[in-house]
């Protein structure tokens, strides 16, 4: 089918004239990056269709595929940090998280948590504004002695080096941090508009394709990839592989939080006490 000019080539196979051979050319259906054609190839009246254009514009670059929509059940620490990671490589992402004053920590301390230096470098990787809020936020623990106490005689069983070993591979050092304030910050870079509140996920279908996941109250929500982040009790795990028992440590840890300054707080960070 030669042409002198045209205005658009169908989808098929055309012929065109090179220099040295009659060459045939395949044109595949891609999808054009601007104007309302969609699929097929489109040129101006006015450019005659050599082989050279033709083949310009089939080497054109694609435009990118949208990257796949990300459900993440549960917005704890896990899958706050995931979805940030996520975010910022640029999936669309959705966090449906059942109950956000677990996030907030409205009327709650929570108490505080560690970040060893491990986790501290994996949140400077992931985002580094929101790991140097983090950083700010947080007491450094890991140049005092930290490690395991007799709770009834006071004696260490163990003491742990958390500086040297982040200090030989230039890590953060380890700090401690409220919950609330490291879950308000992971929160706030993975942005409002990507967080949904009174989201209790319950199950899921996957079609092989697309994977639906399904709320307490019947609202289903749809992306191409589900990430179960819903804690210990994780709704997304028993229908991934059915009810499964935790199994006990043996250990019970509690947490609290007493208005008490310790007379050796500038040289421990925290003692863990074994009560037994
Ligand atoms: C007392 C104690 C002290 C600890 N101290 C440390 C420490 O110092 N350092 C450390 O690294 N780790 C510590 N840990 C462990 C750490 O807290 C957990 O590893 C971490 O919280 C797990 O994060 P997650 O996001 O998987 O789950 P979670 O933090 O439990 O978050 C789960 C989230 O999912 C939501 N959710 C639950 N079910 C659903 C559902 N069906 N649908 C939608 N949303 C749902 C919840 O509301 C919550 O927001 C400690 C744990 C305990 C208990």
């Amino acid at each position: 089918m030669p042409c002198s000019t045209c205005t658009r080539v169908s989808p098929t196979a055309i012929s065109a004239t090179s220099s040295s051979s009659r060459t045939v050319l395949r044109i595949l259906p891609f999808r054009s990056p601007r104007g309302p054609y969609g699929r097929g190839l489109c040129l101006p009246g006015s450019i005659r269709c050599t082989a050279e254009v033709v083949d310009a514009a089939m080497h054109a670059p694609k435009p990118p595929e949208p990257k796949p929509r990300v459900l993440v059940a549960g917005g704890g620490i896990g899958g706050l940090t995931f979805a940030l990671a996520a975010r910022r490589k640029g999936f669309q992402v959705l966090v449906l998280e059942k109950d956000m004053s677990a996030v907030r920590g409205e009327g709650k301390y929570r108490g505080p948590i560690q970040l060893q230096s491990n986790a501290l470098a994996v949140l400077e990787a992931v985002d580094m504004p929101a790991a140097d809020q983090i950083m700010d936020a947080g007491c450094i623990t890991g140049d005092r002695v930290n490690g395991i106490v007799d709770g009834i005689s006071g004696s260490w069983y163990i003491k742990f080096d958390t500086f040297t070993p982040a200090a030989d591979r230039g890590l953060p050092v380890t700090r401690v941090i409220s919950r609330m304030t490291l879950q308000q910050i992971l929160a706030r870079a993975v942005g409002d508009d990507a967080i949904m509140n009174d989201c209790h996920v319950v199950d899921f279908t996957d079609d092989g394709n697309k994977v639906t996941a399904i709320l307490e109250d019947g609202r289903k929500f749809e992306g191409d990839l589900l990430v179960g982040a819903d804690g210990i009790w994780s709704k997304v795990r028993k229908s991934l592989f059915g009810e499964t028992d935790a199994s006990y440590s043996e250990y019970t840890c509690y947490t609290g939080i007493a208005d008490f300054v310790p007379p050796d707080i500038d040289t421990v960070g925290y003692a863990a006490q074994i009560l037994e």
